[in-house]
C-alpha cells in the first residue's frame, strides 16, 4: 500500500459530492465520519504454543438504510483509516445499488501467508468473540475481502452460532454452500464488474471481442475477471500480475490463458513465472497500450504521477480504491472512462445481499436467478451513474456520490437524524 491516506482520499471525494449537491456543513460532517468502531486486541495461541497479539477492527461507517454491511480484511499493511474509508465505500456501494443496507468493514493486522491453518481458525474465531456484541444479522453483516476466504467464513458463522446457542446463518455471507452460502457468490464481484464493462463497451461503441485487457492484481476478482473476459466476451488478456511482478505477452493472436495463469500461481505462488512471457512490473502493466484495464489489488495505484500515461480507454476498478482524486481528475480530462470502484465491484456485496435474503428465507436459489437479478441492478446502477454523469457534467465516480450520497442523505432525514 502506498503512503497516502485512503481515509483521507475517501473524504475528499465526499467533499467533492457536498458541493455538487450543495450540502450543509453538519451534514457533510455526518457523511465524512464514521457512526461506530470497535478495536480489539486479539490473543491467539500459536502453534509453537507462544501468544500472539493481534490488532483487530470492524467499523459501522453508517447504518442508515439497514445494517452495515461488508468484508473483513486480513492484511499486514491494515490501518484503522485503510478500514474506515473501506467501510465508507461500502456505505455509498450499498446505497448505489439500492440495497437495503449500510456500509461497514472490518481488518485484522496480520499476514496469513505466514499463518498454519489451525491458527488462522484461532484467530478467526477470536476475532468474533471479540466483536460478537457489535455484529449480528440485523445489526452489522461481514463478508470476505482481501486474503479472507469462504471457510474462514464458516469458522466465524460456528463461533458466532456457539455463543448465540442457535444457527446464525445469517451473521456473515461468502460461506460455504453446504453453509448456506449463495450459488454464485464466488465470483460475484468479477461478473458484476464484466455487466458493467458490457455497458460501457456498448456506450463507447468498443467491440469486446476485439478488445485487449491487462489485469493488476490475481486473486479471487483479477482471476475471474481474466476468465470471464475470454469467456464472455472473448476479449484478448494481454497482461496479469500480481503483488510480486507480472507478465505481458503481445503480438498477433497472442494472449494469456487465465487458467494457465491461476496454476502457475498456485504452484509458483506468482503469475510472473508463467513461461514464455515478458516480465513487467505492476507500473508498466498500469501504463500498456490496451483497450480496458482492470485494477483489481489494493489502493492507490492510480495517482498524479501515472494516471497521465494511462492510454486504457476503460479502466474498470474491480479493487476498492485504486485512484486518488488527482488521478481522476487527470483520466477525466484525457477522456478515460472510469467505470467507479464501488459501482464496478459491486457484484460482491449485492450477491452477499442475495444471500441474506436466502438465509432468513431458508431456502436457495439456483445460479441462473442469482446471474440474472445480479445482471438487472447493475446494468440499471451503471446507467444511473453514466445518465448522472452526462447531465452534471461530472466525472463517473462523481456521478456515483450524487446517486449514492442522496440516498444515504434522504434515509437519514426521514429517520430525523439531520
Ligand atoms: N468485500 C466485498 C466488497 O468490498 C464484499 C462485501 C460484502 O459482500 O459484504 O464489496
Amino acid at each position: 500500500m502506498s503512503g497516502i491516506n485512503p481515509f483521507e482520499v475517501a473524504r475528499q471525494q465526499i467533499d467533492a459530492c457536498a458541493k455538487i449537491l450543495k450540502l450543509s456543513p453538519s451534514v457533510t460532517t455526518m457523511l465524512k465520519t464514521p457512526m461506530r468502531e470497535l478495536h480489539v486486541s486479539l490473543p491467539v495461541k500459536m502453534d509453537d504454543g507462544s501468544v500472539r497479539i493481534f490488532q483487530g477492527f470492524r467499523v459501522q461507517y453508517n447504518d442508515a438504510r439497514g445494517p452495515a454491511k461488508g468484508g473483513i480484511r486480513f492484511h499486514p499493511d491494515e490501518t484503522i483509516d485503510t478500514v474506515r474509508a473501506l467501510s465508507s465505500w461500502m456505505t455509498w456501494k450499498t446505497a448505489l445499488l439500492d440495497l437495503p443496507l449500510g456500509g461497514g468493514k472490518g481488518g485484522i493486522i496480520c499476514n496469513p501467508k505466514e499463518l498454519s491453518t489451525s491458527e488462522l481458525e484461532r484467530l478467526s474465531r477470536t476475532y468474533i468473540r471479540a466483536i460478537y456484541q457489535f455484529v449480528g444479522p440485523e445489526r452489522d453483516v461481514p463478508a470476505p475481502d482481501v486474503y479472507t476466504t469462504p471457510q474462514i467464513m464458516a469458522w466465524m458463522m460456528d463461533e458466532y452460532s456457539t455463543i448465540a446457542g442457535k444457527s446464525q446463518f445469517g451473521v456473515i455471507t461468502g460461506k460455504p454452500l453446504p453453509l448456506g452460502g449463495s450459488p454464485g457468490r464466488g465470483d460475484a464481484t468479477a461478473r458484476g464488474g464484466m455487466i458493467t464493462i458490457r455497458e460501457a463497451a456498448k456506450a463507447l461503441s468498443i467491440d469486446l471481442s476485439k478488445a485487449t485487457v491487462a489485469i493488476q492484481g490475481y486473486g479471487n476478482a483479477g482471476y475471474h475477471a481474466a476468465r470471464l473476459c475470454k469467456e464472455l466476451f472473448g476479449s484478448q488478456i494481454v497482461a496479469v500480475c500480481d503483488s510480486k511482478g507480472g507478465v505481458c505477452c503481445t503480438g498477433p493472436n497472442a494472449g494469456i490463458d487465465p487458467s494457465e495463469a491461476y496454476s502457475c500461481k498456485n504452484q509458483t505462488s506468482s503469475v510472473c513465472n508463467l513461461p514464455g512471457m515478458k516480465q513487467i512490473s505492476n507500473e508498466e502493466l498500469l501504463e500498456l497500450d490496451v483497450d480496458i484495464l482492470i485494477p483489481a489489488a489494493v489502493e492507490n495505484c492510480i495517482t498524479d504521477k501515472n494516471a497521465g500515461k494511462i492510454k486504457a480507454k476503460i479502466v474498470a476498478e474491480l479493487s476498492n480504491g485504486p485512484t486518488t482524486p488527482e488521478a481522476d481528475d487527470i483520466l477525466y480530462k484525457n477522456g478515460v472512462h472510469v467505470i467507479p470502484d464501488f459501482l464496478c465491484n459491486a457484484g460482491g456485496v449485492t450477491v452477499s445481499y442475495f444471500e441474506m435474503v436466502q438465509n432468513f428465507y431458508m431456502y436457495t436459489w439456483d445460479e441462473a436467478e442469482v446471474r440474472e437479478k445480479l445482471d438487472k441492478k447493475m446494468t440499471a446502477a451503471y446507467h444511473s451513474v453514466l445518465e448522472t454523469s452526462k447531465e452534471y457534467k461530472i466525472n463517473m465516480r462523481q456521478a456515483a456520490y450524487v446517486r449514492a450520497v442522496e440516498r444515504v442523505v434522504e434515509a437519514m432525514k426521514l429517520r430525523g437524524w439531520i
